[in-house]
């Protein structure tokens, strides 16, 4: 196998071990999750599309990328090395995915609500940013572009992201600020949205 093939498939390799990393990371909370009652729900047919989306550019192209050859003719070719930096991005997702579902432990839903005994987090790595799992996806999406070299699989999760976090995160923050006020405002002043505040 010519040295470009193997890392190509090293890099995919790497891609699904991600996948089943935040899978097992998530499933011990999404379980306890469903014992506590929902008293608040957004859900409706723009978060069902924005779900979607994520699913679409973030699992569906991928798998459909390293398993058939129907996106290959939209593969770019960057060096060999540039999966590397890929691999450290995927990683870094992958601990601050970790991270933070320790911290918000049940308080966590796919969609937009709250449950019976919500509670602000703004501890751990709340404490810094006010959404590290967006913050752990934006780096998931750089690891993918660099992982799978394809516009469709690699760079298409980019922009399925972004599409999904623009129109998610504001309607987050209102939701937040009904049910916790002048609570959540003061958070807003200490934190930034991924990056931390310099002040
Ligand atoms: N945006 C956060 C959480 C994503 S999960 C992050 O990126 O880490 C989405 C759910 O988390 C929302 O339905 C909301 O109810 C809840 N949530 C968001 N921020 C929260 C916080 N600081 N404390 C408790 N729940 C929060």
């Amino acid at each position: 196998m010519p040295e470009n093939a193997l890392s190509e498939w090293i890099f995919r390799i790497v891609y699904l071990t991600g996948i089943v990393a935040e899978i097992v990371i998530r499933a011990p909370i999404n379980r306890r999750r469903h014992k506590s009652k929902v008293v608040v729900s957004r859900f409706d047919r723009q978060e069902g599309l924005l779900l979607l989306l994520l699913f679409f550019g973030g699992y569906f192209m991928p798998l459909l990328y390293i398993f058939t050859p129907w996106l290959d003719f939209a593969d770019y070719v960057l060096p060999t090395w540039a999966g590397w930096p890929g691999v450290f991005f995927l990683v870094a997702a992958v601990v601050l995915f970790w991270r933070s579902h320790i911290d918000l432990g049940t308080n966590w839903s796919p969609t937009l609500e709250l449950h019976e005994n919500h509670t602000l987090v703004t501890r751990g790595v709340y404490r810094y940013i006010r959404h590290p799992m967006y913050a752990s996806q934006w780096l998931w999406t750089v690891a993918q572009a660099l992982l799978l070299q394809n516009w469709i699989a690699g760079v298409g999760g980019i922009v399925c992201f972004a599409l999904f976090y623009f129109s998610r995160v504001a309607r987050e923050e209102q939701l937040m600020l009904e049910r916790f006020g002048d609570e959540y405002r003061n958070y807003m002043n200490r934190t930034g949205r991924i990056l931390p505040h310099r002040s």
